[in-house]
């Protein structure tokens, strides 16, 4: 187990109606009271609000799934840090591979939208991870260090207590192939050097790296015991409150 305090995110992705969030939430509460880890939940948009009401009072902080880089104005389907902040939501996934294949995420939108979400005092969940092809080609190593440069770009070091890495393979991401708990190490190692290369190593040291794809309740007790995984962002296990509270409660 890692020396840094563990961070466990559930993401919801486009699942839970209100009810179905209020339901959920109202589970996981006493099931996850006395964790180890920072608990948060990255849901749908339109179910922040009643998401922040059911955990008033609760160790479950309350996290959306993107944010947008600016300020406001003609940005179309996007959801300002002062629209989350107005809601009491504190944690933000930011470049989730989803939406880098999907919806046109970059390392330079993933690098302003992470800028923006430390300016307004949320915490921002970073998403990097390579394809089942570059691992396999050998590119893994390069293509990880773009993403985590670009991501970082201009970013101080006393900003750092405001970001959460998420190493998340995107071959495993909702594929129920998990990476083992040694491919997880190395490259979650990997990524901190490369932090390090950015920030020396004394601070690369404090940064927190989650692990990410289908981590359950079968494979976080292994993943969560290696010396550089902090956490771990879940998707699927994240949807059922006995599921969740197993990853969250980890030996
Ligand atoms: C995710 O969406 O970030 C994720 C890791 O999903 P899953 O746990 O389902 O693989």
């Amino acid at each position: 187990m890692s020396k840094r305090n563990p961070i466990i995110a559930g993401n919801w992705k486009m699942n839970n109606t209100n009810a179905g969030a209020e339901k959920l939430i109202k589970e996981l509460k006493p099931l996850v009271k006395n964790a180890k880890a920072e608990v948060v939940v990255c849901v749908p948009y339109t179910a922040l609000a009643t998401a922040v009401k059911a955990t008033k009072g609760s160790n479950i902080a309350v996290g959306s799934q993107n944010v947008a880089w600016a300020d406001n104005g003609a940005f179309t389907g996007e959801i300002s840090a002062e629209m989350l902040n107005e809601l009491g939501v504190k944690y933000a996934i930011i470049g989730h591979s989803e939406r880098r294949t999907m919806f046109g995420e970059t390392d330079e939108t993933v690098n302003k939208r992470t800028k923006q979400a430390i300016k307004n005092g949320l915490i921002a969940i970073v998403c990097i991870g390579e394809t089942l092809q570059e691992r396999e080609s050998g590119a893994m190593e390069k293509v990880l260090k773009t993403q985590t440069d670009g991501a970082f770009s201009g970013i101080v070091a006393s900003d750092l207590k405001s970001v959460v890495v998420a190493y998340e393979p995107v071959w495993a991401i909702g594929t129920g192939v998990t990476a083992s708990k040694e491919q997880a190490q190395d490259t979650i190692l990997f990524v901190r050097k490369t932090l390090a290369d950015l920030y020396g190593d004394t601070v690369a040291q404090t940064i927190r790296i989650q692990y990410g794809g289908s981590m359950n309740g079968k494979n976080v007790d292994e993943l969560m015991a290696q010396p550089d995984i902090d956490g771990g962002l879940i998707g699927g296990a994240s949807l059922k409150a006995e599921d969740f509270a197993r990853v969250v409660n980890f030996n």
